[in-house]
This record gives structure tokens, C-alpha cells and sequence, in this order.
């Protein structure tokens, strides 16, 4: 099969570093373009781009000249998003109405209700939105988004459990990243010996992300799930991988190993399961009293899997556990890639 075209806007931060290493020698996808700010246009990648991570940058980015991100300019068919919210507003609906597939990570159009937030695990069928996106706003390409990362591993949990036992009111505390702030992101005189207990927009976006993606799609679009989420955001100094705290009252009463039961046996739903970067199993339950930890478990199911542990009854709501996703690749560019390959199964594209 020849390869799509596609794109990286936004490639030399935390998450446009983690597209351009996955998708090195992805089955469908080839990079054409790697775009980035003002900053970085013209030079090459490897002399724009601070590169963080452990993995080597593949030796085709290195000499790609970065290109300013102009959808005129650009010839691909898919747009990997790693912009900033404030830039992806204004530049994404530009790629979309030229054509392009924008899969994007920012927050900027997630709200909106004709745009998805995906997870191909969890709610494959909302991806229909996407038509009416195209009749309403006249584009022949589209907007999908993933959700927030923290979110991400949280719903993933909580769809488990909706399928088999509904769901009321969830608290949820969280220990997020650094990596999930971008690059520098947190100053290190900070965040070293340090829990940063606020993380701009974060808590709102954890409170309502989840029930978009949970709620139902209707003729009248989404009709958000009946869950309360309480959310509490901290930034912890760990390297890379979220942990969420999770209480939870569930719609009707369940035995502990029911819970268990649904966590350990869920399978997303058959358009997901066979996608290239699809994680099997979706979700891991590790019954050991001290898992999961970000450092040992992070790359469960090549950093794919959702990690939950610490599963026990709740004093005040019904469970409890402990939840990791990584968030530099199941919370984004992972989690975006997957949702690509759902775009072209779907035949959307
Ligand atoms: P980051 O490390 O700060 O990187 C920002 C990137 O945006 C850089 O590549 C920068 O290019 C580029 N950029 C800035 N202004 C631009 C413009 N006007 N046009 C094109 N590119 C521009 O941030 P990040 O952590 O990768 O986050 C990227 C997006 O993903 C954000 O919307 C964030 O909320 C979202 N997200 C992040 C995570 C995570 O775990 N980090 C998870 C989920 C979602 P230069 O290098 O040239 O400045």
C-alpha cells in the first residue's frame, strides 16, 4: 500500500518529538513536513529541535528543513497537531478547509460540538461526527482531537466499568509529568523536591473531557454521560507517565473481583482492535500493593496500555484504584496516531 502523506505542525516540542518518533517506519504514514514556530523555520530539524527523548531521532528528520506551518504550502494529507491552544485555533479550521486531516492534541476545539475527542478503545463511533462537521462548516478535511492526558487513562478506566456497571460520581486526584508541560515547560527550581498543586485549565478539563467521551452520540450529537467528576491536578516530578487517584461511586453496586473482571477482560470495540497501534490488552490490572509506578510501568504495551492497580473498596464511594497512561504517547501523540489509523478504517478520509 503506498503510505499517506502526513505532517507534524508543531514537531520540535515534547509531543511533535514523540509523533516524529513513532511514526518512524509507521505501516500507513509517511512524514513529508515538519513544521514548528517563527523560531525554527528554515533551519533544519535537528539543529531546531532539543531533542528529549531517549529513543535516537530517526535519520530522515534530521536534515528536513522546517517549514512554517501554511497549509498552502504543505502537501500531506494528514496534519499531526502539536501546537499550542492558542496557535491550533487559528491555523487548524485553515488545514481542514484546505482539505487536510487535522489530528490534533490541543485543546483549542475540543469543545466544540460538531469535533470529537477521541480514543478508538473507547468511543470509535463518535469519529461519525466528522460528517456532520464537513456539511456544517464546509470542509472537505476535518478536525478530530484526543483528549487531555490526563484524562485519557481515567476514561479508558471508567469506560470498563460504565459498559458493565454504570457510573455516578468519580474524585480524582492526580500526579502529572513534567514532559506534560512541553519543553522547558516547569523551571526546574520549581518542581525539583517540589508538587506543584495547579496546572492551569487542567481540573475543568478533567471534570468534563471524560463525559464527552462516555456520553452518546445522538441525532442532536453528544449527549454527555451523567458523571459527576470531582478533579484535583498536581504536577509531580517525575519524568514522564500520569498517575490518577480514582474514588468511585458506580451506577449499581459490584464485588471487588466483578470490578476486576471488567478492567482485566475489556476489549475496545472491533473497528479498534486490529488498528497498528492498538494496545492489547487496552487495559493491564497489576494486583501487587505497590503498582503502578510511572518509572516501571509506563511502557506497558509499548506506552499504549492503561495501568490500573490498588484496586480496593471505598470508605466513602464504591472503589478505589490507581490508574498510569504515559502521556507523551497514550495521552498524545500515541493516542493522536491511533486515532489517524481509526480516520482511514473508518473510510472518513
Ligand atoms: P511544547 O513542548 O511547549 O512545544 C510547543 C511546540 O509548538 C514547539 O514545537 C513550538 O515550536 C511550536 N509552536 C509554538 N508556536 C507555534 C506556532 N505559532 N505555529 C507552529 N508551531 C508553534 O508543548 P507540547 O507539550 O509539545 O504540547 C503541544 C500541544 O499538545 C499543546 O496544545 C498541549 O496542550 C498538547 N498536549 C500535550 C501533552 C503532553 O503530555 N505534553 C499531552 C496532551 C496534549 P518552536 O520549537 O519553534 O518554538
Amino acid at each position: 500500500m503506498n503510505k499517506i502523506p502526513a505532517a507534524v505542525l508543531a514537531a520540535t516540542g515534547s509531543v511533535g518529538q514523540r509523533f516524529v518518533q513513532l511514526l518512524d517506519n509507521h505501516p500507513w504514514f509517511e512524514v513529508v513536513a515538519l513544521t514548528a514556530s517563527d523560531r525554527s523555520v528554515g533551519k533544519t530539524y535537528q539543529e531546531a529541535c532539543h531533542w528529549v527523548l531517549t529513543e535516537p531521532m530517526p535519520d530522515w528528520a534530521k536534515k528536513m528543513v522546517v517549514q512554517p506551518s501554511e497549509p498552502d504550502k504543505l502537501k500531506a494529507r494528514i496534519y499531526f497537531s502539536a501546537m499550542p491552544a492558542d496557535a491550533a485555533r487559528e491555523l487548524e479550521p485553515r488545514f481542514a478547509a484546505a482539505g487536510g486531516c487535522v489530528v490534533s492534541n490541543a485543546s483549542a476545539y475540543r469543545k466544540e460540538p460538531d469535533v470529537p475527542i477521541l480514543l478508538p478503545e473507547v468511543n470509535p463511533d463518535h469519529i461519525r461526527l466528522i460528517e456532520r462537521q464537513r456539511s456544517a462548516r464546509g470542509w472537505k478535511g476535518c478536525i478530530l482531537t484526543n483528549p487531555n492526558c490526563t484524562s485519557t487513562g481515567l476514561t479508558v478506566a471508567l469506560k470498563a466499568l460504565q459498559n458493565r456497571f454504570g457510573l455516578r460520581r468519580a474524585f480524582v486526584v492526580s500526579m502529572q509529568a513534567i514532559s506534560g508541560a512541553g519543553y522547558p515547560g516547569v523551571a526546574s527550581l520549581d518542581i525539583l523536591d517540589n508538587v506543584l498543586p495547579y496546572i492551569s485549565g487542567e481540573e475543568e478539563k478533567v471534570a468534563w473531557e471524560p463525559r464527552k467521551m462516555l456520553g452518546e452520540l445522538t441525532d442532536g450529537g453528544i449527549r454527555l454521560a451523567e458523571l459527576t467528576i470531582s478533579a484535583h491536578t498536581n504536577r509531580v516530578a517525575v519524568s514522564d507517565g500520569h498517575l490518577v487517584c480514582l474514588s468511585l461511586e458506580l451506577g449499581q453496586k459490584a464485588a471487588l473481583n466483578e470490578v476486576r473482571q471488567a478492567l482485566a477482560e475489556y476489549q475496545a470495540p472491533e473497528v479498534s482492535r486490529s488498528l497498528p497501534s492498538a494496545p492489547q490488552p487496552p487495559i493491564v490490572v497489576r494486583d501487587e500493593p505497590d503498582r503502578p509506578q510511572p518509572r516501571l510501568d509506563r511502557m506497558t504495551g509499548k506506552g499504549m496500555t492503561t495501568v490500573v492497580g490498588r484496586l480496593q473498596e471505598d470508605a466513602i464511594f464504591d472503589v478505589r484504584m490507581v490508574i498510569l497512561s504515559h502521556n507523551t504517547i497514550r495521552g498524545a501523540a500515541g493516542g493522536a496516531i491511533y486515532n489517524a489509523e481509526l480516520l482511514v478504517e473508518s473510510g472518513l478520509m
